[in-house]
């Protein structure tokens, strides 16, 4: 698939958990745009400067790998202001970085709720607001939150992931809301069932299960949801904020 969104060329866009799954695939679709990107990863540095390779090749006017860890606050603060001072403003930012756990509830401990809250929710308002000052700086700035169309519907043993994602939603519309008038925009992204290391770890009975209730059959792939983030990072989507699209093959209709 080739979309061309001419805005996104030079774009600063900063992708948490950039080194696999989802946050890779936009990484590279934002690469095929000529964007600045600035990933995230947590583990090898080899493998950073494979992807930062395979980006620039890709046809990234610039790329910046930075190491850390999304629940680490003091391990990006300093990074991302040197960023942002030698380089210039960040202007858009795709929280993809998250994690699952699926527990009945009944079996849940406080550090596995902590785990999954502080991950996907927390971490995600804590980076956000952290660059909402360097976006009062920016110009057509574009947020995208990695949510699941578990945070819409429910899924059973997943109440704490599913909370996680819900929390996110009701972040982005009051974000959204608060900061529109600054050119700000905010928007959400519900993937059904896409294939990534997220999705592999399933028993083959729960896939099945999945399938059969995918109005589209299958899963999805992480372009199908790459797509849509580019379309909201750039000025195609300029008049929507506080919205929430589901990349689900109608999963949840
Ligand atoms: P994935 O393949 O498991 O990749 C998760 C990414 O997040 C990895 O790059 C991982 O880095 C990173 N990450 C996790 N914890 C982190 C932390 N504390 N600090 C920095 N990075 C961290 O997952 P995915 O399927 O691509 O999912 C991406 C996003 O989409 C997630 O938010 C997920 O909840 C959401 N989602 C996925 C699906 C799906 O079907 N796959 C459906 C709905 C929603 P490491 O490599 O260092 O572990």
């Amino acid at each position: 698939m080739k979309a061309i969104f001419p805005d996104l060329e030079g774009k600063r866009i900063l992708i948490t958990g950039a080194s696999r799954g989802i946050g890779r695939e936009i990484a590279l679709n934002l690469a095929k745009q000529k964007a600045h990107i600035i990933f995230n990863y947590r583990k090898s540095e080899e493998e950073a400067n494979k992807l930062k390779e395979e980006l620039i090749q890709a046809g990234a006017v610039d790329v910046t790998a930075l190491q850390f860890d999304i629940n680490d606050s003091d391990s990006y603060q300093d990074k991302l202001t040197n960023f942002i001072k030698e380089t210039g403003a960040i202007e858009g930012l795709v929280n993809n970085a998250g994690v699952s756990k699926d527990q009945l509830t009944l079996r849940i401990k406080k550090e596995d709720l902590d785990f999954v809250l502080d991950t996907n929710l927390k971490s995600t308002m804590m980076l956000t607001n952290f660059l909402s000052k360097n976006f009062l700086r920016a110009n057509n700035v574009s947020i995208v939150h990695m949510s699941s169309v578990v945070g819409l519907m429910g899924n059973a043993s997943q109440t704490s992931y599913a909370a996680s994602k819900a929390g996110i939603i009701g972040y982005s519309k009051s974000y959204a809301k608060e900061l529109a008038s600054k050119n700000i925009r905010s928007n959400v992204i519900c993937p059904g069932f896409i294939e990534t290391d997220m999705t592999e770890a399933l028993s083959e009975t729960a896939k099945e299960k999945y399938i059969s209730q995918i109005p589209l059959g299958g899963y999805g792939s992480t372009e199908d949801v790459a797509m849509s983030c580019l379309f909201l990072l750039s000025q195609a989507s300029r008049y929507i904020t506080g919205e929430v699209i589901k990349v689900d093959g109608g999963l949840y209709i």
